[in-house]
């Protein structure tokens, strides 16, 4: 047998470590939710009619769209579902890219982008971002010959949104797709979904995992024009949405009131750890998001990682000239914060 070349060339893409024994960690590394789900989530296992799982789920998660369609204001064909918002990232990359059609990624940004391309054997343009981490001024022309931007807002690992403005004129002059993935957006104080009703080559990407605190049920949904849901329609996997996570994704949609009270707790306490942060002399990039990306005074990223993962304490470090400088710290409970904060002044 032969392992398709790219697929025996490459290292596949590492999550952040998930501990075995979670009691004994305080784990900040892979933007989960401090909080559990919405109490209306846990209904839907409690009056679960396990005979229905005889049946194969709805191929098209009609419930779930119509659920999103109304809180988005959009059509009921301007969405498809996925099991993780992953699996939408992964049929865009299969909907617009293959060996003429390349992808194009902002650096630093999502890791997972690039090892997508590599699966479809489509090459992946890596465009630097300014030292700021903002766009460079002629981020648009070096998009030139790609047919798929993947860009999160905010930006995953910084924190930092793309103003609007900025991602406006990106759809309006670039020829290709621009998925924005907004796994962040609730956190921040804007999104993009106003451009949907500009123009069709934008795609907006959400997830349950982190402001509704479902990691674990891996659901996600992309919201575009209907062209380009059609496409997306064809390419998923009959049944990429099982019964439980729809009827669960619902609720928590359906729970507004749980999602904005957590949620305000959340930026609380990431106001908290970015005035402690500093006051401890640490450059802090102004974050939307559930995570704060911020450089120690030595800038020596992978010190503090260290220095906290034997303190219990799990953040993420990602190598490299500029993200060695940086940890990435996932907002916590207010007990959690307040003991990251005593261990980061006893550094
Ligand atoms: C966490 C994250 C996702 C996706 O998560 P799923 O759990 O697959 O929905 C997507 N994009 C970015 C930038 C993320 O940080």
């Amino acid at each position: 047998m032969k392992i398709r070349v790219p697929i025996a060339a490459m290292n596949g893409y590492v999550p952040g470590e998930q501990p075995a024994d979670l009691s004994s960690w305080i784990k900040l590394n892979t933007n989960e939710n401090p909080y559990p789900p919405s109490p209306k989530c846990a209904e839907v296992l409690r009056s679960l009619d396990t005979a229905q799982l005889r049946l194969y789920p709805n191929p098209t998660a009609d419930l779930l769209r119509k659920t999103i369609a109304e809180r988005f204001r959009v059509s009921m064909d301007q969405v498809v579902t996925g099991n993780g918002s992953d699996d939408i990232l992964n049929l865009a990359v299969r909907v617009f890219c293959d060996r003429d059609n390349a992808m194009a990624v902002a650096t630093p940004s999502y890791s997972l982008y690039p090892a997508l391309a590599q699966i479809q054997e489509t090459s992946c343009r890596a465009i630097r971002l300014n030292a700021d981490f903002s766009l460079p001024a002629d981020f648009v022309a070096q998009l030139e010959g790609t047919n798929l931007l993947m860009i999160p807002s905010p930006n995953a690992p910084t924190g930092l949104p793309f103003p609007l403005e900025a991602l406006r004129k990106i759809c309006c002059c670039y020829s290709g797709a621009v998925l924005v993935d907004e796994a962040y957006a609730d956190f921040s104080d804007g999104n993009a979904i106003d451009l949907l009703r500009e123009f069709p080559n934008v795609i907006i990407s959400r997830t349950f995992s982190k402001s509704y605190a479902l990691a674990g049920l891996r659901v996600g949904f992309a919201i575009a024009s209907p062209a380009v849901i059609a496409e997306f329609m064809k390419v998923k996997d009959s049944y990429n949405l099982g019964l439980i996570p729809l009827l669960m994704a619902v609720a928590a949609m359906s729970d507004e009131t749980y999602l904005q009270k957590t949620v305000a707790l959340i930026r609380g306490e990431r106001d908290r750890l970015s005035a402690a942060l500093t006051a401890l002399g640490y450059q802090v990039i102004p974050s939307e998001a559930n995570f704060i990306f911020a450089s120690p005074p030595d800038r020596d990223g992978l010190r503090v990682y260290e220095a906290l993962k034997q303190r219990k304490i799990l953040i993420r470090y990602f190598k490299g000239d500029v993200t060695g400088q940086y940890v990435r710290i996932t907002i916590g409970t207010p007990e959690q914060m307040t003991v990251l904060i005593e261990a980061l002044r006893s550094l």
